[in-house]
């Protein structure tokens, strides 16, 4: 750290992203991204894009939105896309929370909120998920917080009804309550119905997993039009050209090619249920997942020492060391191939060590 940095961020503990290993050394099941290429259409509209890159990229994303709108049955007004949900979140952080509105969220979710409580000086009500990893409704009731809940949750997979999403926006009249859907596509259900008749309520979402772009970093909101020109004002005060016109001819086209998404979709949450099924025969305990990934704990031996073996059978996934889920690892479905190999060596793992 330098002399210059300013004493607000000397403390700041910045997001620890996933490790990302040279190509084909691991099976790479550690950052939730899709095992599938991005839709072949949305690599020939890359390559159509690319000869325009001499000029900047269309700041309203119009025909990204556009396709948004369309395929979610809303008008682009309601859209507003993003340089991946981070930059989503970040927007929503910066234009609702301040001094006088601390931001909400459980004490086991995304580990970004708490970061960008810290770089924005948030301050933060932390909500203890149940015993069973659940989220309890009754703790976001009038809060008097903005609420960013994780639905389905991370790393848990865990979904939370909609009807209780409900409840907690109309209990929070003067706070936007914030939805942040990266996984909703592997079985969740969209609150975005419920951003027609709720103005505090808003959906995040993201191409970077049921769709194939996490490295085209493309997310959006979706929600009522005064809370979406509220987020505009925060982006055309910070990037204008947010998402470059590469990721967002290839978020366009890929919106668009539904029979695509729902083939590797499919794959996903299929190859999801076997992986659990399997491992609910071994011993192993996992929790009910509605995303592209699991959250298991092995039982009999620890988390750290379950992701240390499976590492050395060249299957790396993700590990955290916070008290209440140290004893888990997150597991991200890849294809059927990838997840036989991680059934084996967890089967070899347990033998190794009766
Ligand atoms: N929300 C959740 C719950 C996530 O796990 C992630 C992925 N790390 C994101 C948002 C951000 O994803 P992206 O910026 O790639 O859209």
């Amino acid at each position: 750290m330098s002399k210059f940095l300013v004493d607000k961020y000397q403390t700041i503990e910045p997001y620890t992203p996933g490790e990302q290993p040279k190509k084909g050394s691991l099976i790479k099941l550690n950052t939730n991204e899709s095992p599938f290429p991005p839709s072949p259409k949305a690599v020939e509209a890359i390559a159509k894009a690319a000869g325009d890159l001499n000029l900047y990229s269309d700041p309203e994303c119009k025909k990204l939105v556009d396709a948004i709108a369309e395929y979610y049955g809303v008008s682009a007004k309601n859209v507003i896309a993003t340089n991946g949900s981070d930059e989503s979140l970040a927007f929503c952080f910066q234009a609702f929370c301040d001094e006088n509105t601390p931001a909400a969220y459980p004490d086991i979710t995304y580990g970004f909120y708490k970061v960008f409580a810290k770089l924005y000086s948030i301050d933060s009500k932390v909500m203890p998920l149940k015993a069973d990893f659940s989220v309890d409704p009754a703790d976001y009731m009038g809060i008097n917080a903005t609420v960013f809940l994780a639905n389905p949750n991370a790393p848990t997979g865990m979904a939370l009804a909609l009807e209780d999403i409900e409840k907690i926006a109309l209990s929070n009249p003067e706070n936007v309550v914030i939805i942040d859907e990266a996984y909703v596509d592997f079985g969740g259900k969209s609150a975005i119905e419920l951003t027609r008749k709720l103005s505090n309520l808003l959906v995040v979402q993201t191409f970077s997993k049921s769709r194939s772009l996490a490295g085209g970093r493309i997310g959006f909101v979706i929600g009522c039009e005064e809370l979406i020109e509220d987020l505009r004002k925060i982006k055309y005060s910070f990037n204008p050209y947010n998402v470059g016109a590469l990721p967002q001819a290839a978020a366009e086209a890929s919106i668009r090619d539904t029979e695509y998404f729902e083939a590797c979709r499919k794959s996903v949450i299929d190859a999801r249920e076997y992986t659990v099924e399997q491992l609910l025969k071994m011993g192993l305990a996992v929790l009910p997942s509605c995303a592209n990934f699991i959250f298991v704990s092995p039982t009999r031996i620890s988390g750290q020492e379950y992701f240390a073996a499976l590492r050395e059978k060249g299957i790396l996934v993700r590990h955290f060391s916070a008290p209440r889920v140290c004893d888990f690892v997150r597991v991200t479905i890849g294809s059927r191939e990838q997840m036989d190999a991680y059934l084996k060596a967890t089967r070899e793992i347990l033998e190794e060590r009766r």
